[in-house]
């Protein structure tokens, strides 16, 4: 296919899955439309929907807590402890360390709980082990190497969620900045078989501290059995630069220059490992969401995506700093990065029974943005 490039968001054939209409509108377009059209904002907000369903999360309560908050130091989790203060909730917030965070994530986290007076459970990873898995990723020339992080951090949740009795997670997830995402630029965060798998043939050391919840447990646990992820940001009429706004105001919290930069690695992964070697660069997902959502026109797009993803000199430096930490060589990073990539369905993955569980899910609790 010949590169084209969508006449409404900033999207293109760097998506293999991409379609376009008559009109050169592409498919995520059409997808954020058919989503858009279940999600009535409007009267969400005219009802003042977020009090109400942020008041059944505070009687929910059992225990100390009445939810819990994964926080990563970046805008959207932040600004969801924001919203719980403001509406009287007392939730746990979580960090994971996974070896990576910058110490700018660290101090804006310590600066939100300290303000709003939340305690914060910070989870150390085993680095030894985190970093073989992360190798064995390196190894196996899958894309979402991230699935390792995001994946600790819901089964860090999940573990906290049923020792503290608590019934819902409050989850910074959102429509309006992060509804574009092509399937095959990320992999499903829950596929445990799948990272057993990779650390099996790849891996350097067993998965003893890893923390682990297949995909059976998550949605057991989801529906019914256990806690409700609830996406707050969905009933409000939610705007990045307004939400970094505030938060350089109340929290001072600093900005990191990118989405998801907050951890280094994640930063030389998403501006370097993604775009050279697997032609993937997500800002144009994350700027087509704020297209779509009418933050930013797309001619503002677009002029932000022709910069540069990284300045060359604090490429250099992130490489080496990188590299020495994971104990990876120049040499065998090189090759790694000519080296042509590897689908995560090469290896065992537990797709079907998700499939499964989700018509399921779908059958009788019904799929909403909610
Ligand atoms: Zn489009």
């Amino acid at each position: 296919m010949s590169h084209q490039i969508c006449s409404r968001c900033i999207m293109d054939t760097t998506d293999p899955k991409i379609t376009f209409d008559a009109d050169g509108v592409c498919s995520h377009c059409h997808s954020y439309d058919a989503v858009e059209k279940t999600w009535p904002l409007k009267t969400y907000l005219a009802e003042d929907k977020i009090s109400q369903v942020l008041e059944k999360v505070k009687t929910s309560k059992s225990g100390q807590y009445d939810s819990i908050v994964g926080l990563s130091g970046g805008v959207d989790s932040s600004y969801v402890a924001y919203l719980a203060h403001q509406h009287g909730l007392n939730p746990l917030c979580v960090h994971l360390d996974n070896g990576w965070n910058s110490e700018l994530a660290v101090s804006n986290i310590h600066n939100i709980v300290k303000k709003l007076n939340f305690d914060l459970h910070t989870h150390v990873i085993d680095w030894n082990e985190f970093r073989s898995l992360q190798r064995a990723f390196f190894k196996a020339h899958v894309v979402d190497i991230e699935v390792l992080s995001d994946h600790a951090i819901f089964a860090v949740i999940i573990n906290l969620a049923k020792k503290h009795n608590i019934k819902y997670v409050l989850s910074g997830a959102n429509f309006a900045t992060e509804a574009v995402m092509p399937k095959s630029w990320v992999h499903r965060k829950q596929d445990l078989k799948n990272i057993r798998h990779i650390n099996k043939l790849y891996g350097e050391l067993p998965m003893k501290t890893f923390p682990q919840a297949s995909t059976l447990r998550h949605v057991l646990l989801m529906y019914g059995l256990g806690y409700k992820v609830m996406k707050p940001l969905n009933y409000i009429d939610y705007n990045k630069k307004e939400a970094m706004q505030l938060l350089k105001d109340k929290f001072d919290w600093r900005p990191y220059g990118g989405k998801h930069y907050e951890s280094l690695f994640t930063k030389f992964y998403q501006a370097h490992i993604l775009p050279n070697k697997f032609n993937i660069d997500k800002r144009k997902a994350h700027l087509s969401t704020l297209v779509l959502s009418k933050q930013m026109t797309r001619e503002e797009a677009l002029e932000e995506l022709s910069k540069p993803l990284y300045d060359p000199e604090e490429l250099e430096q992130d490489k080496a700093y990188v590299l020495k930490k994971l104990g990876l060589t120049p040499e065998w990073f090189e090759d790694y990065m000519k080296a042509p990539p590897r689908s995560h369905y090469e290896f065992k993955s537990d797709e079907k029974t998700f499939q499964f569980l989700a018509l399921i899910r779908d059958r009788f609790f019904g799929a909403s943005v909610s």
